[in-house]
C-alpha cells in the first residue's frame, strides 16, 4: 500500500501539533502504524492523500450516520454559508434543532446546545451537582465521557468511593469526588450506593458503551440504575453522545425504554460539524444560566453551520423506515464477520447493538471493562492493518466500535467481510 505521502504529512504535522494528531486516537499507536492522511470523503468512501480508497467504518467516529457529504447536509450548509457563519446571537435554527431533539428524545423537555461531547457532560456534571446539592459522581469503568478532570478517572485498587486520576495534570481532589463501578454489575454499584449513596450527585453511563469496544447492557441492568438513582436522590444522566439518534430516533432511552434525568449528545446532531447537547427535566434545566443560577456558556454554542448540518441530518434520520434499513445492513455486516471468523477458525467475541458492533480477539465473554481487555489487541493490529491494506477503513484501537451507515451499500458489506475471510485466514496463531 503506497503511504508515502501520508508518512511525510505525519512527520511535517509533529513538528508543530503534539503527536501529529489533534485528538490522540487518530495517531494510530495502537495499531502501530503511520496514520493515513485524509484527502476526502464521499458517502461511505474515503480516500487518501496517496490515493488509496477505503470504505469507511469509523465516520467521524460516530458523527456520520449518513455518511460524507450527503447532499441534503451539503445544502443545508451551503445556504447557511450564504448567510453569516457566526453571530453570537440567538438565530430560529437553534430552536428548530432543539425542538426536533425535545420531540425525538423521550426524557428530554428542554436543551442547551454546545459545541462538543466533553461540553456537554461537565455541564451535565455541575447542572447534577447543583440541582442534589451533592458532590460525587459515579461513572463505569471503560465508558467515556469526554476528557473532563472528574472522567479521567479510574478505580482506586480497594477503595470503593474514590477514584485515582488516568492522567497527569488532574487533582487527586478531583480523583475524590468520582467513583468508578463496573459495567453491567448492578450488586457492586448497590455496595457504593449502601456506602456513599447520600453524598452521589449522578451516575453517568453511556447506555450502550461504544469505548471499550461495544458492550450491550444485560437486560435489567439500565432499569436497575433507574431504581436505584431514584430511591438515593441522584440523577441518572445517559451519555448519549454515540447512541443518540443511532440506536434509534429517540436514542438508547427509546430502545430500553428507560428515562434517565438528564442526557448528553453530541456528534450525529452536529452531522459532522461539531455540536454537542445536555436536556432533561424543564424543573433541572431551568437552573441553567440565565434562568437559573448556574453558569454555562459558549461564544460558539448552537454555531449556525453545525445546527444547520445538524437539521438537515435529523430530517433525514425522521423518515419512515431509515432505521429499519440501517437494521438491515449492519445486521449483514455483523453475520458476514462472524461467519468469516468462524470459516477462519478464529475465537472471537462478537457484540452488536444497531448499527455499532464490534468484535473482540477473545474467548472470553466480554461484559464490561476487565473482560474487554481479555482481547488480544496484537491480534486485532495485524487484523487491522490487513484490512485497510484492502480498502477497509476500520477503527485503529481494538476498544472502538465499527459504524455503519446509511451510505454503506450491501454491495461494500460483502466486500468488507470478503476482506475479513482473508484477514482473518492470514493472522498469524
Ligand atoms: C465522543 C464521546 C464523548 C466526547 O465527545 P467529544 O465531542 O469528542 O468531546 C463523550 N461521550 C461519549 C460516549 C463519546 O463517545
Amino acid at each position: 500500500m503506497k503511504n508515502s505521502v501520508s508518512v511525510k504529512m505525519f512527520e511535517e504535522a509533529g513538528k508543530y501539533i503534539p503527536g501529529g494528531v489533534n485528538s490522540p486516537v487518530r495517531a494510530f499507536k495502537s495499531v502501530g502504524l503511520n496514520p493515513v492522511f485524509i484527502k476526502s470523503g464521499q458517502g461511505a468512501l474515503i480516500k487518501d492523500v496517496d490515493g488509496n480508497e477505503y470504505i469507511d467504518y469509523v465516520g467521524s467516529w460516530g458523527p456520520l450516520l449518513l455518511g460524507h457529504l450527503h447532499p441534503e447536509v451539503v445544502e443545508a450548509v451551503k445556504e447557511c454559508l450564504e448567510v453569516g457563519t457566526s453571530f453570537g446571537a440567538p438565530t430560529e435554527r437553534e430552536t428548530i434543532l432543539a425542538q426536533m431533539i425535545v420531540e425525538a428524545v423521550p426524557s428530554v423537555e428542554m436543551v442547551r446546545l454546545v459545541s462538543s461531547g466533553t461540553e456537554a457532560a461537565m455541564s451535565a456534571a455541575r447542572l447534577a451537582r447543583a440541582y442534589t446539592g451533592r458532590n460525587k459522581i459515579v461513572k463505569f469503568e471503560g465508558c467515556y465521557h469526554g476528557h473532563a478532570d472528574m472522567f479521567l478517572i479510574k478505580a482506586g485498587s480497594g477503595a470503593l468511593t474514590h477514584g485515582v486520576p488516568t492522567s497527569p495534570g488532574v487533582p487527586e481532589v478531583t480523583a475524590g469526588n468520582t467513583i468508578n463501578a463496573g459495567f453491567n454489575d448492578l450488586a457492586g454499584l448497590e455496595r457504593i450506593f449502601s456506602t456513599a449513596g447520600e453524598e452521589i450527585a449522578a451516575v453517568f453511563v453511556e447506555p450502550v458503551p461504544g469505548n471499550m469496544g461495544v458492550v450491550p447492557p444485560k437486560p435489567g441492568f439500565l432499569q436497575g440504575l433507574r431504581e436505584l438513582t431514584s430511591r438515593y436522590g441522584s440523577l441518572l444522566i445517559f451519555d448519549e453522545v454515540i447512541t443518540g439518534f443511532r440506536l434509534s430516533y429517540g436514542g438508547a432511552q427509546s430502545l430500553f425504554g428507560v428515562r434517565p434525568d438528564l442526557t448528553c449528545m453530541g456528534k450525529i446532531i452536529g452531522g459532522g460539524l461539531p455540536v454537542g447537547a445536555y436536556g432533561g427535566k424543564k424543573e433541572i434545566m431551568s437552573l441553567i444560566s440565565p434562568d437559573g443560577p448556574v453558569y454555562q456558556a459558549g461564544t460558539l454554542s448552537g454555531n449556525p453551520l453545525a445546527v444547520s448540518a445538524g437539521i438537515a441530518t435529523l430530517k433525514v434520520l425522521g423518515r419512515k423506515d431509515f432505521y429499519v434499513e440501517l437494521e438491515r445492513k449492519s445486521a449483514r455486516l455483523a453475520r458476514g464477520l462472524a461467519g468469516a471468523a468462524g470459516e477462519a477458525g478464529r475465537e472471537m467475541f462478537f457484540t452488536r447493538v444497531g448499527s455499532m458492533m464490534c468484535g473482540f480477539f477473545t474467548g472470553t465473554e466480554v461484559v464490561d471493562y476487565e473482560t474487554a481487555c481479555t482481547a488480544n489487541t496484537g491480534k486485532y493490529a495485524s487484523f487491522f492493518r490487513r484490512m485497510l491494506e484492502q480498502g477497509i477503513y476500520l477503527a485503529p484501537s481494538q476498544f472502538e466500535a465499527a459504524f455503519v451507515a446509511q451510505a454503506h451499500t450491501d454491495e461494500m458489506i460483502d466486500r468488507t467481510v470478503e476482506a475479513a475471510v482473508k484477514s482473518f485466514k492470514a493472522l498469524e496463531e
